[in-house]
């Protein structure tokens, strides 16, 4: 095998192999990116066996194929698989090639693994090992499904793999077998299992050293046109920093572009194509938002704002992990901001904003939740730094229990460990939404994971005036001193309105006014008039969500003292609950 592996999972594969772990592997991940320059990983796994026999390579759907035609000449004849042999012309008709589906390459391919050099091979041709057979998309050939539904012939390859992997004689050859796949979950269980004697090895993305040298080559290839074109503060360092999350594929794809558009790479081109890549990518699993609105769209919750800037925005910005909270949770009745709060808090950050919604994850067959969720984890490790929202996640991260909402025990506790994971504090923001935080998960809600809960309360008085005025410039008005004094008074007659129901109520000041042919002062009179609050239960989630409170910087002033008395905050918690099973029975 030729020497000097420079990257780690080539490194990690060495060493399993050379202790006689396995030499059955599944490379995973990053596997259709490039090892360096313009190398794809089957052509490395070849450069790597450069002094070995054979190197046969297979997929489905061009079938087996070598590194060149001699290699396939003496494969073909020392297998003795000619053009009269009669497998090959009963698969293949008179005149054979190598055949393409599985049933009848993985046998050739078998064969081929059992085996060994020749005393003539070792010593003239000076040959170090036999033969590796490299097999791409292994996921179409033993795909994750339940068995019993499995085709006949994918069944028979994952036991053919699980054969090359266990069977003595095989490993005395020494020949190897690498199976490649972008998502290890889309390969059958059994064959990621331990004991299956199969090694999986992640081939990661670039480091940014990886990408440092990646773009230093694209420069070196491009020294004749005068290397690389950079505008807009860009240069190479910048280049290798904003690129963070991209395959070298990609990069080379942003490089493409600019050169075919003959424009320099710029700060903006990147970040476009970056977002365009990851969204395309990962749509399936992801939301990747845009928010349109920042901290000026929202009235009062001032306390909550300075919390989100000095907190969340500037330690993010700075990668300040001493300050930075793994996660925040936001609890309240609903229509009180948490969702509107944490799109501004990322629309004022500048930072990328990913609603993670566990519906798009759990998917309908088996493996493919657990595929989504770590496709949905590396791509929101891609984006850092970034804030991950989860809104209502009492409901939508809860334990399965049989139902058929339920995240099952393996996807919840992935979920856990990635929110606990450290490394990523400083880098990683989760935002979480919920109107009943008695109704989480208890170990989603253990220290850790949500090192703050800042409780959404009812605005006051003054608050609400605030709410009305930012609603209504949102709505595009212009606020005039009768519009001003129908706030005020507004204001005062709205005690225990969410802000959701502000903003109803601004929007049917509008439609009075153009209906009636009013000022929308007088729309805003008649709103009040006609228009009731309807958001049930806001005493028990105020409760609910001050009892989660243990900071009285998170509070507004009225609610400071409350924190004090936490036997008032159960009883009322107790009180509401009995209400609340009453009125339902009622019904
Ligand atoms: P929650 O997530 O708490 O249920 P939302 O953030 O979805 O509530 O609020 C619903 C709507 O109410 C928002 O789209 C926003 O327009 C409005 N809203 C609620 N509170 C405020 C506020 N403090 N300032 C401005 N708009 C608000």
């Amino acid at each position: 095998m030729a020497d000097q592996p420079t990257l780690p999972w080539e490194a990690a594969f060495r060493s399993k192999y050379q202790a006689g772990i396995a030499h059955t592997f599944i490379l995973h991940y990053s596997t259709k990116d490039y090892t360096a320059g313009s190398t794809l990983l089957p052509s490395h796994l070849a450069m790597m066996h450069q002094n070995w026999k054979y190197v046969i390579f297979y997929n489905r759907s061009s079938g087996i194929s070598f590194t060149d035609d001699q290699m396939e000449k003496s494969f073909m004849e020392e297998q003795g698989l000619t053009q009269g042999d009669e497998i090959l012309q009963a698969l293949d008709g008179p005149d054979p090639e190598l055949p393409r589906d599985p049933a009848g390459a993985l046998p050739i391919l078998e064969q081929a693994l059992r085996g060994q050099l020749s005393k003539d091979d070792r010593e003239q041709s000076k040959l170090t090992g036999y033969c590796t057979v490299i097999i791409d998309f292994a996921e179409t050939l033993a795909p994750n499904g339940d068995i019993s539904t499995m085709s006949p012939e994918d069944r028979n390859a994952m036991i053919s793999f699980q054969r090359w992997a266990t069977d003595p004689h095989i490993q005395d050859t020494g020949n190897t077998v690498f199976l490649l796949t972008e998502n290890i979950t889309d390969i059958h269980d059994s064959i990621r299992a331990s004991g299956s004697g199969i090694e999986a090895i992640e081939v990661p993305l670039p480091t940014t050293e990886d990408r440092r040298q990646h773009i230093e080559w694209l420069q070196e290839i491009r020294q004749d046109k005068g290397g690389l074109q950079f505008g807009d503060g860009m240069d190479i360092e910048l280049l290798v920093k904003s690129t963070a999350g991209l395959k070298r594929r990609h990069i080379e794809d942003i490089i493409l572009r600019a050169d075919e558009a003959n424009t320099p790479v710029t700060t903006e081109l990147v970040k476009d194509r970056k977002d365009d890549i990851i969204k395309s990518e990962f749509a399936d699993v992801i939301e990747i938002l845009e928010p349109e609105y920042g901290f000026e769209a929202i009235g009062d919750l001032e306390h909550v704002k300075s919390f989100m800037r000095n907190s969340v925005i500037q330690p993010l910005k700075d990668g300040n992990a001493k300050r930075c909270p793994m996660g925040v949770m936001m609890t309240g009745p609903p229509g009180t901001g948490k969702t509107i709060l944490a799109e501004a808090t990322a629309k004022e950050s500048g930072l990328n904003f990913v609603n993670l919604n566990m519906g798009k994850i759990l998917g309908q067959y088996v493996g493919a939740s657990e595929r989504n969720l770590e496709k949905a984890i590396r791509c929101i490790t891609s984006l850092a730094p970034t804030i991950v929202f989860i809104d209502e996640i009492d409901q939508t991260v809860q334990r399965g229990g049989g139902g058929d909402s339920g995240v099952s025990n393996r996807i919840f506790k992935r979920l856990l460990e990635f929110m606990s994971d450290t490394t990523h504090r400083g880098q990683i923001v989760f935002l979480a939404a919920t109107n009943r935080p008695d109704l989480m998960d208890s170990a989603m809600r253990r220290a850790g994971r949500f090192d703050k809960s800042i409780p959404f309360l009812l605005p006051e008085e003054s608050g609400r005036a605030d709410i009305f005025k930012v609603m209504f410039r949102k709505y595009g008005h212009t606020i005039d001193t009768d519009l001003e004094t129908a706030i005020s008074v507004a204001a005062t007659k709205t005690d225990g309105y969410t802000g959701a129901e502000i903003e109803a109520l601004t929007i049917k000041s509008y439609e009075s006014a153009c209906d009636q042919n009013v000022s929308l002062a007088k729309g805003l009179e008649h709103a009040l008039d006609v228009l009731r609050p309807t958001t049930a239960d806001i005493e028990f989630m105020t409760a609910l969500a001050l009892k989660e409170c243990n900071d009285k910087d998170l509070l507004p002033e009225k609610y400071k003292a409350m924190l004090d008395n936490k036997d008032k905050i159960e009883s009322d918690i107790t009180d509401n609950k009995r209400t609340i099973g009453r009125q339902r029975r009622e019904l």
